[in-house]
């Protein structure tokens, strides 16, 4: 997923290279998802960068995503090479769960 201009500032100076690190060297180009994303593709998603996606036949870039979503959290092991299938699935649990807590907060504050 592009980051948001608002997010960019969150990021580390080196972060590219990081992400590069990350996508090229650890994970040889291939998502490292596992079913975190909440797709069940069988072991680790075959996606492959620059290749046609094997579920969406759409050309794969990878990304890096961060484990807990927080952007300054770039310890290798929160950190995993995504394709935008898996990539967007995984976030999308984190949007599911931030309006589960505005819902919430919303109803203690009697405001639904
Ligand atoms: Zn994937
Ligand atoms: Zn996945």
């Amino acid at each position: 997923m592009p980051i948001r201009p608002e997010e960019r500032a969150r990021y580390p100076k080196d972060w590219p290279m990081v992400s590069w690190h990350i996508r090229f060297e650890r994970a040889a180009g291939q998502c490292e998802c596992l079913g975190e994303c909440g797709h069940d593709h069988g072991g680790r998603c075959a996606a492959r960068h620059g290749e046609p996606h094997p579920v969406t036949g759409s050309k794969v870039v990878l990304t890096t995503a961060h484990r807990d979503h927080t952007p300054e959290h770039c310890a290798y092991d929160n950190l995993f090479a995504a394709c935008q299938r898996c990539h967007l699935a995984y976030d999308a649990d984190r949007h599911r769960e931030n309006a589960a807590r505005t819902r919430a907060a919303r109803r203690r504050a009697g405001l639904t």
